[in-house]
């Protein structure tokens, strides 16, 4: 007797697993409002890397063999500037540089991780600020400092590039002297059409950050570029976890209503090197 009820506790356990995993798309398709066959095109970008949960990232991709790119902060992989940076602010306790040293080579050595997997990487600057609000001459020395730094792995020609906040983009009709000094630097802008709205706290919880990016898709009928997050600007070695982390929980659903293409479905006018 006892036997067959750990029998029936573990056929249990497996059915729960099992439907666990399994997504219900057609339930997926009428909690939107999906068109009932239509996959439409997304193209998965992340900003603000690289971050150590960054790994966690390219495996989901990996596994479920989805193209990406990467818009990286170069100050995050600028180790001789940071360990500069941080001799002057320690003084004589060389030893305090050793780690954020040794955590700067770990993102480098992510960030090829990535190019090497074959994803787009492009820049996201060398700070992250509003260009528009910023001396001109800062601006163009970060635009410049950002191609210097991260040439070892930009991967496109030209090479590109995507505003913080969007600054510059969105309003380059008031401040044209942003793209200008972008294409100076032969940098091509890339924009967003869709975004998951993961840097909001708010939506940090449950689906929510899932639901942003169905109510989006199948609102609007149309796919596009989306923008998520790897990293956090204003944290050098941590990522955004809870991007990194669900993830790997959000593809399923996505399935139901998306196809993963590659940037170049979206964008033209560059070619990826390998
Ligand atoms: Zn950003």
């Amino acid at each position: 007797m006892k036997f067959k009820l750990v029998l029936a506790l573990i056929a249990g356990l497996f059915t729960w697993t099992g439907m666990a995993q399994a997504v219900d798309c057609a339930a997926v398709r009428a909690r939107f409002q999906c068109d009932a066959a239509t996959h439409y095109p997304l193209h998965l970008s992340f900003d603000d890397g690289p971050a150590l949960q960054t790994t966690e990232v390219l495996q989901v991709l990996k596994q479920e063999k989805i193209p990406a790119t990467f818009f990286v902060i170069a100050n995050k992989v600028d180790c001789p500037a940071l360990e500069k940076q941080c001799k002057a602010e320690h003084g004589s306790k060389i030893q305090a540089c050793l780690q954020p040293k040794q955590e700067c080579e770990q993102r480098r050595q992510i960030l090829l991780q990535a190019k090497r997997a074959g994803h787009v990487i492009g820049s996201h600057s060398y700070e992250h600020l509003r260009y528009s609000e910023v001396e001109q001459g800062l601006m163009r020395e970060h635009f410049r400092l950002a191609r210097q730094v991260l040439d070892p792995y930009l991967n496109t020609t030209p090479p590109l590039f995507r505003l913080s906040y969007g600054d510059g983009w969105f309003n380059r009709q008031q401040h044209p002297q942003v793209l200008a000094a972008l294409k100076a630097n032969g940098f091509q802008h890339i924009a967003w059409q869709l975004s998951a709205f993961d840097w909001d706290e708010n939506n940090q919880q449950g689906d929510k950050i899932l639901t942003n990016v169905l109510e989006q898709v199948c609102k609007r009928r149309q796919g596009g570029v989306v923008l998520f997050h790897d990293g956090v600007h204003d944290q050098l070695h941590t990522g955004r976890l809870f991007t990194t982390t669900h993830l790997k929980d959000w593809i399923p659903s996505l399935r139901c209503v998306v196809d993963f293409k590659p940037l170049s479905f979206f964008e033209t006018g560059y070619t990826q090197r390998r």
